[in-house]
């Protein structure tokens, strides 16, 4: 049932229905029992070296399993969690559910040396210190390193509110999180806020990457992006890579870390573990 939660439509979860009902609209009542009743659940998808091919972490993304109407992707409750106050609700059970995970991942995968994970958080966060508290608590716990982990916030959010995100980003960052600024290239940063704020990382939209492979463009766009993280001291990651093409392109640009289908789906903590198994045997040991 849940083997394929990746961003596709769940074929499974959906073909379980009578008959292909309408798009399913959640109100905020049904959101907060899926949080009471822990009917969301994480996949985890696989973040790799450019060069090397090797595994460099795991990004965490939310489900939504609902008994009635099957898998429910983040881009359809994100939103409608982010205006009813239950967000933090959410980072908390994404947090907890993967933190004991990459703990023991870190552990059982030792030999693939040192990984990171990847978490979203909403601007909605931005202005509610404590939650910070909570994370480092949450760390503390299951041990993590806080530098093991990379806070990714999109750039519509980080730049709406430049004011907000800099004291919340500088705070995490103090304790030694690293920051990523997710979907780079589809909102309009300016140069100034980009230096200011403290992020190691830019992801580059996978709306440039998937066309890649068949737009100069595009190309273009993910060159320059690689270059700019390049002069600032950030890493660059490209997600959404689906062909091998722009995975050898890539690499000759000199971007640093992909996501994408070519390497992986998000997938449940088991068929993760199998697919680390799988990258260890091809990979081998550092
Ligand atoms: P994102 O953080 O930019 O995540 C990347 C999205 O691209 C994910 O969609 C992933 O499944 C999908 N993806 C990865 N590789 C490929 C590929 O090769 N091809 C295609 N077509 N898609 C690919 P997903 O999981 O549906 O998440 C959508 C967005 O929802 C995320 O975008 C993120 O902004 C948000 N989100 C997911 N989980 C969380 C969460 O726990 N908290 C918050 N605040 N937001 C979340
Ligand atoms: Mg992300
Ligand atoms: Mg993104
Ligand atoms: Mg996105």
């Amino acid at each position: 049932l849940l083997f394929d939660a990746g961003g596709a439509p769940a074929k499974a979860a959906d073909a379980r229905g009578p008959s292909p009902s309408p798009v399913f609209m959640p109100a905020a009542a049904d959101l907060e029992v899926a949080l009471a009743q822990k009917n969301l659940f994480v996949v985890y998808q696989p973040k790799i070296h450019c060069s090397t091919g090797r595994v460099s972490g795991l990004e965490a993304l939310v489900r939504w399993q609902h008994p009635d109407h099957g898998l429910v992707t983040p881009d359809r409750f994100i939103p409608l969690a982010e205006g009813a106050g239950l967000i933090d609700g959410i980072t908390l059970a994404v947090l907890n559910d993967a933190l004991p995970w990459f703990a023991k991942w870190s552990s059982d995968y030792e030999e693939l040396g040192e990984l990171t994970l990847s978490i979203n958080i909403s601007a909605r966060s931005l202005g509610r210190p404590e939650l910070i508290d909570t994370i480092v608590a949450l760390c503390e716990r299951s041990g993590v390193s806080p530098s093991k982990l990379i806070f990714e916030l999109t750039e519509t959010a980080a730049m709406d509110e430049p004011v907000a995100a800099l004291t919340l980003l500088t705070r995490l960052r103090v304790h030694g999180f690293m920051l990523s600024l997710d979907d780079f290239g589809t909102g309009y940063s300016s140069m100034l806020q980009l230096v200011r704020l403290p992020f190691s990382e830019l992801k580059i939209d996978r709306s440039f990457v998937a066309s890649a492979a068949t737009s100069q463009e595009s190309r273009a766009v993910i060159r320059c992006i690689t270059d700019l993280g390049r002069s600032l001291g950030m890493k660059t990651t490209a997600e959404g890579v689906e062909d091998s093409a722009t995975h050898t392109y890539l690499q000759e640009i000199g971007c640093d870390l992909a996501q994408g289908y070519l390497f992986s789906r998000p997938l449940t903590p088991m068929l993760l573990a199998n697919w680390m198994d799988k990258h260890l045997e091809k990979v081998g040991g550092n």
